[in-house]
């Protein structure tokens, strides 16, 4: 069960920030940093997230992640700010500062699934209120304005088009949404791993943040990162919670204020002029290994996933 961070849990969360030389954060979009939204195509930061989150990233001394299960060029389109590490496909794409990544084997499959698109454009007319969301290496079908017992339908029909042996891939589902994923070794989990890895970050403290199932990944990925599920409580490994999405922008805001006094106060001046103090990205490398060493958690949480195909 996570602790949900209200005023004394804030202290605990305080003092890790205190004794860090750096942050480093992980940030779903949908339902973390933007309120849900009817038509996933209209959601959006409010200008109080995106004014924090733009002093953030900008800070020598902060890199400022986000990981989404939309597009790459969707995701950036939205948050629109040049210092952010972006992570879209639920981790497949990564790109911002020197980092690059396309999961290669996900990337072989962009055809076939550009051949699945085309069978579901019907859909939306056969099943009003459905809407598909075609990304780059998956597709999300959602169903948050469809009658109840839409669900089913799609799953029906995805399920002939994708079934559980498919060579290629997998159907995962999520709030209000079924994907159709490339069948690889492949999270929100791994994403933050691999920028978590090329990162030169003796003394960062990492924030891993999001709302949904696939969050769930990502708060495996590193060891005493301070884990956030975001919405009503479920069963989560973060070790935190907030009560709903609003309370994110606040949380951010409150821990920008406390990380510039802290700065201050430590460094005065000092810190201003030695760069990134103890955070850069260690190798502007091009596509490195995809194989990346998995912490047992992720392992089993990976192979507890194999459960969580909608039909
Ligand atoms: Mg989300």
């Amino acid at each position: 069960m996570c602790i949900l961070i209200d005023h004394d849990h804030r202290g605990e969360i305080e003092a890790r920030v205190a004794a860090a030389t750096s942050l480093v954060f992980y940030v779903d979009f949908d339902g973390t940093l933007a309120p849900i939204v009817a038509d996933p195509g209209l959601a959006s930061l409010s200008p109080e997230t995106r004014a924090v989150l733009e002093e953030l990233s900008g800070r020598e001394d902060v890199l400022f992640a986000v990981v989404s299960g939309r597009s790459l060029a969707d995701v950036k389109a939205r948050v629109g700010l040049q210092s952010v590490v972006y992570s879209g496909d639920h981790g497949l794409q990564i790109e911002g500062h020197s980092l690059r990544f396309e999961h290669p084997e996900a990337a072989r499959c962009r055809d076939a699934l550009a051949e699945l698109n085309q069978q579901l454009i019907g859909l939306p007319l056969l099943l009003p209120g459905v809407q598909i969301e075609s990304k780059s290496l998956t597709t999300a079908i959602h169903y948050r304005r469809a009658p109840e017992g839409t669900r089913e339908q799609i799953e029906t029909i995805t399920r002939s088009l994708v079934p559980a042996d498919h060579p290629l891939f997998v159907l995962t589902g999520g709030k209000m949404v079924i994907e159709i994923r490339p069948r690889v070794d492949w999270n929100k989990g791994t994403a933050v791993r691999w920028i978590q890895d090329r990162l030169q970050a003796d003394g960062a403290l990492p924030f891993i943040i999001g709302d949904d199932r696939t969050d769930e990944d990502a708060f495996d990925a590193i060891d005493d990162a301070i884990t956030i599920r975001v919405g009503p409580e479920e069963s989560t490994v973060a070790r935190y919670c907030l009560p709903d999405q609003e309370a994110v922008g606040e949380l951010l805001d409150w821990l920008l204020r406390v990380w510039k006094e802290r700065r201050a106060s430590a460094n005065g001046d000092e810190a201003h002029s030695n760069g990134r103090p103890g955070l850069g990205i260690k190798e502007s490398s091009p596509i490195p290994s995809v194989r990346l060493r998995r912490s047992a958690a992720i392992r089993k949480r990976e192979l507890s996933r194999r459960g969580d195909s909608p039909a």
